[in-house]
């Protein structure tokens, strides 16, 4: 039934079904359900929606996927090996909707920003990050994010909604999309990193969906290892990452010692490093040929000093010594992105440089990752978008700069 004008839509706990009261006689009616995006559902879904709904055999699934995602093709008709019954079966029942690009930016080091709009009053970004002979794609996973990390530009925007699975696997095909990327010959997008806006564990089902349709062979169809999901250590949903998937894992460490950590990540409070590295241990028996990243971002006099980089280094010794694996630890130094009205700068290279020898000198795989996008606002902890703030944290950050008299114009 669609919506008349008069009828009241009101929320339920299923939220794919609203319902639709008529004022004047009081009586509730499920309203018409919107279209199935076809986004929404990875291959285990699909197949079953074809089966059950549809009666349709399950390799027709399979044979819309690579449309969808090999050929990038949204329109039904287009579809030339689907029979013509089962166009209209779909044309009246479902649709394909990718999110919707406001604006897309690209930086003179082939960096490439997007910004998706995610309903009348959300948007999120992406970034295409190329490298030699690679190219990742930074995903987001949530519009804003409620974790608070005291040097992230999104804690800033506080938290609005989780994403869907189609608003998150919609933000891969607008990429592979604009690149030309073909999945089984030339493939220029190689790696995701759940990376950009929200912590992905969090919106977990959604997450765990849209990463198995990166892995597939009729979806995206990369390596296990190339997709990964970082997080700023829930440690319950490590464990339960690891009964569901294979993925590559990045854990933001940020500080050796817990209270420093919980200072910049408040997360910490709740699951302190010892229990988190407990969980990372359990995850890399779990994923022998998984490593795993410690993210650190690398702040000026907050954590970038020589003695935190002997204790980090204590840390990632036992954790390898715990995995009984050499170099199963693997640590990401990123230097700070700076933001309009942070506290904090980015350390000196010197220093930077230092920390990592100390890590080397230890045995602990180091590496410094290179800023990319510079130009573009593009880097980690940079990505903003737009929020309808649900928390009071963005009219807070705004106080705050007025009171410093920053105008933020982003
Ligand atoms: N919620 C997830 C994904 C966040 S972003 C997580 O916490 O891991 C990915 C990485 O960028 C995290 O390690 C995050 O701590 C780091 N980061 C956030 N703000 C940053 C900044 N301003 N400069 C450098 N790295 C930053």
């Amino acid at each position: 039934m669609p919506a008349l004008s008069g009828d009241i839509v009101i929320e339920t706990s299923d939220k794919s079904i609203p319902l639709l009261v008529n004022p004047a006689s009081g009586t509730l009616a499920p309203a018409a359900p919107a279209r199935l995006n076809l986004f929404d559902l990875d291959r285990e879904g699909l197949e079953r929606f074809f089966a059950e709904t549809l009666g349709e055999k399950r390799f027709r699934a399979h044979q819309l996927m690579k449309w969808m995602y090999h050929q990038h093709v949204t329109d039904f008709s287009l579809m030339t090996d689907v029979g013509k019954a089962l166009r209209t079966k779909l044309e009246d029942n479902c649709e394909i909707r990718p999110p919707n690009v406001v604006l897309d930016k690209g930086s003179t080091d082939g960096t490439h920003k997007w910004l998706l709009g995610m309903d009348t009053s959300n948007s999120i970004e992406a970034v295409f990050i190329p490298d030699k002979g690679r190219g990742t794609l930074c995903v987001s996973s949530q519009v804003g994010c409620g974790l608070n990390c005291q040097f992230c530009s999104t804690a800033t925007q506080g938290f609005n909604r989780n994403l869907s699975t189609a608003e998150i696997i919609g933000q891969v095909w607008t990429a592979s999309r604009h690149l030309g990327n073909q999945t089984h010959k030339h493939r220029k997008l190689t790696n995701v990193v759940m990376m950009g806006m929200g912590e992905p564990l969090l919106n977990f089902d959604n997450v765990v969906r849209a990463m198995s349709l990166m892995r597939d062979d009729n979806g995206f169809g990369l390596a296990n290892k190339r997709v990964t999901l970082s997080t700023a250590g829930l440690v319950p949903m490590i464990d339960k990452l690891s009964e569901v998937s294979d993925v590559s894992l990045a854990v933001s460490l940020h500080a050796p010692d817990d209270d420093l950590r919980t200072e910049l990540v408040p997360l910490n409070k709740k699951y302190p490093i010892a229990e988190l590295l407990d969980a990372c241990v359990r995850y890399a028996l779990r994923k022998p040929r998984i490593s795993i990243t410690f993210e650190y971002t690398m702040m000026k006099g907050v954590n970038d000093k020589p003695e935190h980089a002997r204790a980090l280094a204590r840390l990632m010794r036992k954790f390898d010594a715990q995995v009984q694996r050499e170099d199963a630890a693997k640590v990401n130094l990123i230097p700070f992105n700076p933001f309009t009205g942070t506290r904090f700068e980015r350390s000196e290279e010197s220093d930077i440089r230092a920390f990592q020898k100390i890590l080397l000198d230890q045995k602990v795989l180091t590496m410094v990752r290179r800023t990319r996008g510079d130009d573009i606002d593009a880097a980690c902890g940079q990505l903003k978008g737009q929020v309808m703030d649900r928390t009071r944290r963005q009219s807070d950050f705004k106080r705050k700069l007025e009171q410093q008299g920053i105008n933020d114009a982003a």
